[in-house]
């Protein structure tokens, strides 16, 4: 069946941020760090696995590496060995390793600008973005699988991959809640509007819903 495009209208996005709001007030980050340069090693670690997962390895290491110093003092295969439990740990032990060198060369400043973060190695787009967010309050929003989801089920675009959702997210989400959008939107697909058996019986959006008019208006009638 083929579904009417819906453009949403402030009072929609009135609905959406003031319930995510609600669900997650202070929604932030659930990486655990302590410094700039933990944050963006913790996020190099986050990709293609969880914060969690991300947590139990970098609460202990974090206790010996709190700048990129640190990480170059460390001997390579001891820096490998410290995150082996975290997927793809090899590339990003190099890659963590050479973003170390070049932050060392340059007073270890994490760059403020998309542009100059995507420089660094294994920083793509989403990982800039989460960096920008959480390090210096910009007002952007990192694109996922999920995130992608979460904005075609209540039509705050309708895209068919992440890239295109990333294109047009930051320029549909009205600037009030661009300082919360981010981890409200992260924060929902964790834990309410999941990928499998969302709490559709228990939200507050379904009226804007596009997966609850496929899946449960119809069983109503
Ligand atoms: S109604 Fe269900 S699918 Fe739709 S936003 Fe709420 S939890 Fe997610």
């Amino acid at each position: 069946m083929l579904w009417a495009m819906k453009k949403l209208k402030w009072k929609d996005y009135d609905l959406i941020f003031s319930y995510l709001d609600e669900l997650f007030p202070n929604a932030d980050t659930e990486l655990h760090y302590g410094t700039p340069f933990q944050l963006l090693t913790a996020v190099i670690l986050s990709a293609q696995t969880t914060d969690k997962q991300v947590n139990k390895v970098t609460d202990g290491l974090f206790k010996k590496i709190r700048n990129p110093e640190d990480i170059l003092k460390m001997w390579h295969k001891a820096f490998e060995n410290a995150i082996k439990s975290i997927g793809l740990y090899k590339w990003k032990a190099k890659h963590i390793y050479e973003t170390s060198k070049i932050l060392a060369e340059n007073g270890w400043i994490i760059p403020k600008e998309e542009k100059e973060l995507i420089k660094l190695p294994w920083v793509w787009e989403k990982t800039a973005k989460v960096v920008l967010y959480v390090l210096y309050n910009k007002p952007v929003i990192a694109v996922d699988t999920h995130v992608h989801r979460i904005c075609n089920r209540l039509w705050i675009v309708q895209t068919k991959t992440p890239l295109q959702t990333s294109k047009l997210l930051e320029e549909r989400i009205p600037q009030q809640y661009k300082a919360i959008a981010h981890h409200c939107i992260i924060l929902f697909w964790r834990y309410h509007c999941t990928a499998r058996n969302p709490k559709c019986d228990n939200c507050h959006l379904s009226t804007l819903c596009l997966y609850y008019s496929k899946n449960y208006k119809k069983c109503q009638k």
